[in-house]
């Protein structure tokens, strides 16, 4: 049985560790210190490593959780940025850890070397995705490389998995993603709801994560491009009469870098 469970880091980035109770493996340890506290509180061996970009706050732990740790697999897309990485992974290269088996997506777009691992459902627990920065629960990531029509495929390839796939993203931005969300789509009844929810969560210590690609797909306007109301309302924001996917997209996230 898998037990997923987001590690707080930094201000606001979690660090997820994936365990089956005997192995532990965690994706994109920006920092060692709390991976090493969490080991250690549960008994637990750190097994292995994912990346999904090079970016610092998910990969400045990994020299630290290296270190004494011989032969620990870092797994990673193929970029000179992260030297680390000892076991390179694509589409064509997926990853067993353990008893699973991911799947690698090419998601280019907040950086160019961009991956996600998706963990597909099986009988006894429903998919998992681990997004990094692409997506983010009620938002998404900056595109600090890529453009907008990369964005718009990768996020395509999240919406075409499973509703019920957890989505697993590495920053805790939803209540501040769910008031733009908001502004770009005051009538939908179900961004309401979620504020409420995740701001008991929040209120409580909780963190909203992890989401689901269906709640994802009712209130993510970076996941709703083709929602006559999302169109029509970053048209009128941008002052354009956007008709096409990408260029709706390109607006819609320009819109949320000034929000
Ligand atoms: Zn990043």
């Amino acid at each position: 049985m898998l037990d997923l469970t987001p590690i707080p880091a930094f201000t606001d980035n979690y660090i997820w560790a994936l365990s089956d109770g005997r192995h532990c493996w965690v994706v994109d340890p920006g920092d060692a210190e709390p991976v090493e506290q969490w080991l250690a509180a549960r008994g637990l061996p750190l097994t292995g490593i994912l990346i999904t970009h090079h970016h610092a706050d998910h990969i400045g732990g990994v020299d630290a959780l290296q270190r004494n740790r011989a032969n620990l697999p870092i797994y990673g897309p193929q970029t000179p940025k992260i030297p680390q990485v000892t076991q390179v992974v694509s589409p064509a290269a997926p990853v067993s850890i353990g008893p699973w088996q991911l799947e690698v997506l090419n998601v280019p777009a907040h950086t160019l070397d961009h991956i996600a691992y998706f963990l597909p459902a099986d009988t006894e627990q429903p998919g998992a995705l681990f997004c990094g920065d692409t997506l983010f629960a009620a938002g998404c990531g900056r595109l600090f490389e890529g453009t907008a029509d990369q964005l718009h495929q990768a996020l395509a390839q999240f919406k075409a998995l499973p509703p019920a796939t957890l989505i697993c993203c590495a920053h805790e931005y939803t209540l501040a993603n769910l008031a733009f969300a908001k502004a770009v789509e005051p009538e939908n009844p179900n961004i309401d709801i979620r504020i409420t929810q995740e701001q008991c969560k929040r209120a409580a210590g909780l963190p909203t994560l992890p989401s689901t690609l269906a709640l994802e797909l009712d209130t993510n306007p970076f996941l709703r491009t083709q929602s006559p109301d999302v169109i029509a309302n970053v048209s009128a924001h941008s002052n354009q009469s956007l008709d096409e996917p990408i260029a709706t997209m390109g607006a819609l996230r320009r819109w949320k870098d000034n929000f």
